[in-house]
């Protein structure tokens, strides 16, 4: 593997953009949508291939009037339409500024927005969407792979469907979450990519693991085949570390009624099954109305809200009517603990050393 510096070479005295692949991120999906072009735009019907509209600017809100997208006074359109910027790629979609072009597509009687990027372009944004620009450049360079191997893979398993990565799946703010540093450190990692025994995997990646990593198979039982579970000791000093949250029995059999379990108060929670050599809960067994529900971790800390159950790694005690949860780490754990690799860049531990920390056994590759 060669790795360069830039994002681009230069060729003949002439800047020459290295070639990337194309994202497809889900931004909405929603009854309607309000769109901004400030420049030269065409709209393609992806069926045909065809221009079916074509103007200087845009602004509409769009809609759906009998299955087909809908916009000003009289126009009704295909139920896929891209919007294609044919001089700056920006668009601005319910207010936010991204690059590249825009498929809405009539989805379940609401609009599926869709942005076609490219993927270096994708990464500039999510980085310091899911960190602070302001850490040290080699955590910054973890990340920018880390989301450059999770969203690849992604890629690869999504082609059939409409899009690569759904909302949320990890942060992207668009345009303005992009900044020098952060896009410095997807340039110089451009095309880099983890693989473990030879397969590309989703890199996940969480805020802080609390002491030690977790299986992704634990978390989702079709998350197979990741790399191993890491002992971390470098994610103790920041105030996500630690969480405590308290829940009166009604409380707890409320949120457990909403998500259909029935019943009427918890008697008492506790482990029903653990990993194996580190403290993460994988499941818990809740007693109620006499009754016994195992509850998978993942599943409860959704049913409580994620950044309630903060983690998988917590005591649970009960003290008259109140049950206190007390827990270490924020998120589900599995692979990249974000403050623990900010403290690894701040002891000088370069890029690579941390991506083989959190991701164990795996090889970088360049892919494009
Ligand atoms: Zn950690």
């Amino acid at each position: 593997m060669m790795l360069t510096p830039a994002s681009y070479c230069r060729a003949a005295g002439k800047r020459v953009e290295r070639k990337s692949v194309t994202v497809r991120a889900q931004l909405v999906h929603d009854s309607s949508v309000s769109l901004q072009i400030d420049n030269a735009f065409e709209i393609i019907d992806p069926q045909t291939n065809k221009t079916v509209f074509r103007a200087s600017r845009f602004n509409e809100k769009i809609h759906i009037t009998n299955g087909a997208l809908a916009f000003g006074k009289r126009l009704t359109f295909p139920p896929e339409l891209l919007f294609q910027p044919t001089r700056a790629e920006f668009f601005r979609l319910n207010g936010v500024l991204y690059r590249g072009s825009l498929k809405l597509i009539v989805d379940q009687n609401k609009i599926l927005a869709v942005n076609y990027l490219p993927m270096e372009d994708y990464i500039k944004s999510v980085v310091p969407s899911e960190i602070s620009k302001l850490w040290d450049y080699e955590v910054l360079k973890a990340q920018a792979v880390a989301a450059r191997t999770f969203t690849y893979q992604h890629r690869n398993v999504n082609s059939d469907k409409h899009y690569d990565i759904p909302y949320g799946l990890q942060q992207y703010k668009g345009v303005i979450a992009e900044n020098a540093r952060t896009s410095w450190a997807v340039d110089v990692t451009f095309g880099q990519v983890l693989f473990y025994h030879d397969k590309v995997f989703p890199a996940f990646f969480h805020t802080v693991c609390g002491g030690y990593t977790e299986q992704g198979e634990a978390v989702w039982p079709t998350a197979k085949g990741l790399p191993g579970v890491t002992a971390c000791s470098y994610c103790s000093n920041n105030s996500y570390f630690i969480w405590e949250h308290k829940f009166t029995r009604k409380e707890l059999a409320d949120k457990l009624n909403k998500a259909g379990y029935k019943v009427n108060s918890v008697d008492s929670i506790e482990p029903h099954e653990k990993a194996p050599f580190y403290p993460r809960i994988r499941s818990l067994t809740v007693h109620a109305d006499g009754k016994r529900i195992v509850i998978p971790a993942n599943r409860f800390r959704a049913i409580c809200g994620y950044n309630v159950i903060r983690s998988s790694l917590f005591t649970v005690t009960l003290s008259g009517n109140t049950f206190t949860f007390n827990g270490r780490g924020w998120g589900h754990g599995v692979g990249l603990c974000q403050y623990g690799a900010k403290t690894l860049a701040e002891l000088h531990k370069d890029y690579l050393y941390i991506l083989e920390f959190y991701y164990p056994k795996t090889e970088l590759k360049r892919v494009y």
